[in-house]
């Protein structure tokens, strides 16, 4: 399936220079949206893991149907503040801006094997913002997955010792 038909491509959003990759588009599609959520499921079937992690907000929306079908947990990487319990903090620099993201510090257990799944790989900031908070709580971060990559920004260079999947590259 040709997923790239079902992605918009918004010119200057959020601000002047960025071409945003609109998933709502693919997510309307529901085609194209199980298509997507069943070929990272695929992808992570046999790599035994414990429990899927997605970052705010679009992570959510990716990581926890990949979740429900492996038949596996879902933990959320949010926004400073938004969540209720204790927990782990790491700042780093986005495509655009700078930001912090947080995690419960009690919701992975040490030795855990964690997939994160999100929409996009851009610089890579997310992932190993979300890896480092994993590592921090003794999870094993055994594979990281996409929607789709942005392959000029180079995220997927500092991230060479993480399995990288990604279904649409740009
Ligand atoms: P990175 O941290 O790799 O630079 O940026 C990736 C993060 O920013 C992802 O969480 C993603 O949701 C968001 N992001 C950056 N650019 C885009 C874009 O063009 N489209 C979408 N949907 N998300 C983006």
């Amino acid at each position: 399936m040709d997923l790239k038909k079902v992605v918009r491509e918004i010119d200057d959003f959020p601000i002047p220079g960025i071409s945003f990759k609109d998933i709502t588009t693919l997510l309307q599609d529901g085609k194209a949206f199980k298509y997507s959520i069943d070929a990272i499921i695929e992808d992570l079937k046999d790599k035994n893991v414990d429990v899927i992690v997605g970052p705010e907000a679009r992570g959510f929306l990716m990581g926890t149907p990949v979740a429900y079908g492996l038949g596996i947990g879902f933990v959320p990487v949010r926004k400073p503040g938004k969540l209720p319990s204790e927990v782990e903090s790491y700042d780093y620099g986005l495509e655009y801006g700078k930001d912090t993201l947080e995690i419960h510090k009690d919701a992975i257990k040490p030795g855990q094997r964690v997939a994160i799944v999100d929409d996009l790989l851009a610089t890579g900031g997310t992932m190993g913002a979300a890896a480092k908070l994993i590592e921090k709580l003794g999870g094993e971060v055994v594979s990281m997955q996409f929607l789709i990559e942005l392959e000029e920004l180079n995220g997927r260079d500092k991230l060479p010792q993480y399995h990288i999947n990604s279904l649409i590259k740009y």
